[in-house]
């Protein structure tokens, strides 16, 4: 297999439910944002927020903002048992919570301590990364993976993401997902 190997769960035919399958080594994948179908997209996918692959070797989830068309299927990927980080820009962190309460409700129960539960499992998993700032995702023999946001201006947090990735006797690539973009 070439690496890094990419598929597309969302945002493919639409422009809506972004999530994203990285491939680092053989076994271990990240996934870029986690996102909800709306609108026509959600009539003609008929998937509903249901994950529709496996997340086994799923080590970590970025997200670049907090548009649930890039979180809305969150509660989905835990409910599925993903353990892994939750990698976002500092605002980001602090809106994730609230954004995703909505979806939570919405999506899965409204029970006041379900949900209180569920919002402290996404307050810890998630990691802040300062924008500008490498974060090493994996680091094995196979292959080192590392992390970077920039700024997107698209919404308050939201980023680019730049992934270098390194093999042992590969040239390194960078691979980078926009987001969504809007101006400075
Ligand atoms: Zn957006």
């Amino acid at each position: 297999m070439d690496h890094p190997e990419i598929i597309h769960h969302g945002a493919r035919e639409g422009v809506t439910g972004s999530c994203h399958q990285v491939w680092m080594d053989q076994t271990a994948s990240l996934l870029i944002d986690c996102g909800a179908f709306q609108g026509e997209d959600e009539d003609q996918g008929g998937e509903g927020l249901a994950l529709d692959f496996a997340i086994d070797g799923v080590k970590a989830l970025i997200v670049t903002h907090v548009h649930l068309d890039h979180v809305g299927r969150i509660p989905h990927l835990l409910a599925a048992g993903f353990e892994g980080p939750i990698l976002c820009s500092e605002p980001s962190a602090q809106l994730l919570p609230i954004v995703l309460e909505d979806a939570f409700r919405l999506g899965i129960s409204d029970d006041p301590e379900q949900l209180e539960r569920y919002l402290k499992v996404v307050e810890q998993r998630t990691i802040a990364l300062p924008y500008g700032n490498w974060f090493t995702l994996h680091e094995t023999e196979a292959a080192h993976c590392k992390v970077r946001l920039q700024p997107a201006g698209h919404v308050l947090g939201s980023a680019y993401v730049e992934l270098d990735m390194q093999r042992p006797g590969a040239t390194a690539q960078r691979v980078v997902f926009s987001g969504d973009l809007g101006a400075p």
